[in-house]
């Protein structure tokens, strides 16, 4: 299966038109056409917040066999390594992929000091998310992430298909004009599990070292990186 729409040929004016209005907002549209564009060259990027078990569900729908990464820090919440077994179970031929970064947290205190994400968190977030994602997306074309415009400012320019300019490849974001509600609409209608992180004031669920229960109900990233400027991992930071 050779791509039509690449990094190297991205264009703006010749992307497909997806309908914004239809029963799940476009996503299941946009996951079909990039399932018969990209096939296993396509790869999602899931963290199994509730987006990302939403979306899994949407892109099971579509390929019971898609290709899932999961960047494994080693330091998640026991409640989500739990959540992933769930979905193991419920969804048996999805290939989910466990990625390790190169350096145990051992390895990486020996080098840089102890808690590291305290004292250089884009050192520690460049070590065990973005070169481990780098090395995945090095064999795929284009990537899935759940990603919605109402996030966070950072995520309010975000389309459908966007040339992804940090990792040289097509990133696809089906779920970008969902709300907060359609998402645990969706979840609650398929009864799919859930991170119950969720249910204790935790919208955004990433490292435990680095995300708390969210400070302001009007921003759901509250809870990451709290006490600091960062708001991003920087996986979609250009
Ligand atoms: S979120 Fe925190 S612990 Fe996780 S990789 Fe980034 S800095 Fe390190």
């Amino acid at each position: 299966m050779v791509a039509l729409i690449k990094y190297e040929n991205f264009n703006c004016d010749s992307l497909p038109v997806f309908p914004e209005d239809s029963e799940t907002k476009g996503a299941l549209e946009v996951l079909k056409w990039a399932n018969e564009e990209y096939g296993n060259k396509l790869i999602y990027a899931c963290s199994f917040g509730i987006e990302g078990i939403v979306l899994t569900d949407l892109l099971a729908k579509v390929n019971p066999a898609a290709k899932i990464v999961f960047l494994d820090t080693d330091v998640h919440f026991e409640e989500t390594y739990q959540l992933i077994d769930q979905v193991k179970k419920k969804y048996p031929d999805l290939s989910i992929e466990m990625k390790k970064p190169a350096l145990t947290l051992e390895e990486q205190a020996s080098e840089y000091g102890d808690e590291l994400w305290l004292s250089d968190s884009n050192k520690c977030c460049h070590i065990r998310k973005i070169t481990p994602l780098t090395e995945v997306l090095s064999t795929a074309t284009a990537w899935l992430s759940g990603l919605r415009r109402e996030q966070s400012e950072t995520r309010a320019a975000t389309e459908y298909i966007n040339r992804d300019n940090k990792f040289q490849s097509i990133k696809i974001c089906p779920l970008i004009h969902w709300t907060w509600k359609d998402v645990w609409r969706y979840a609650h209608k398929n009864g799919l599990p859930y991170n119950i992180l969720h249910d204790n004031g935790y919208p955004s669920i990433g490292c435990k070292t680095c995300t708390s229960a969210a400070i302001n109900a009007d921003d759901l990233r509250s809870g990451r990186w709290q006490g600091a400027q960062k708001t991003e991992c920087g996986l979609h930071l250009s």
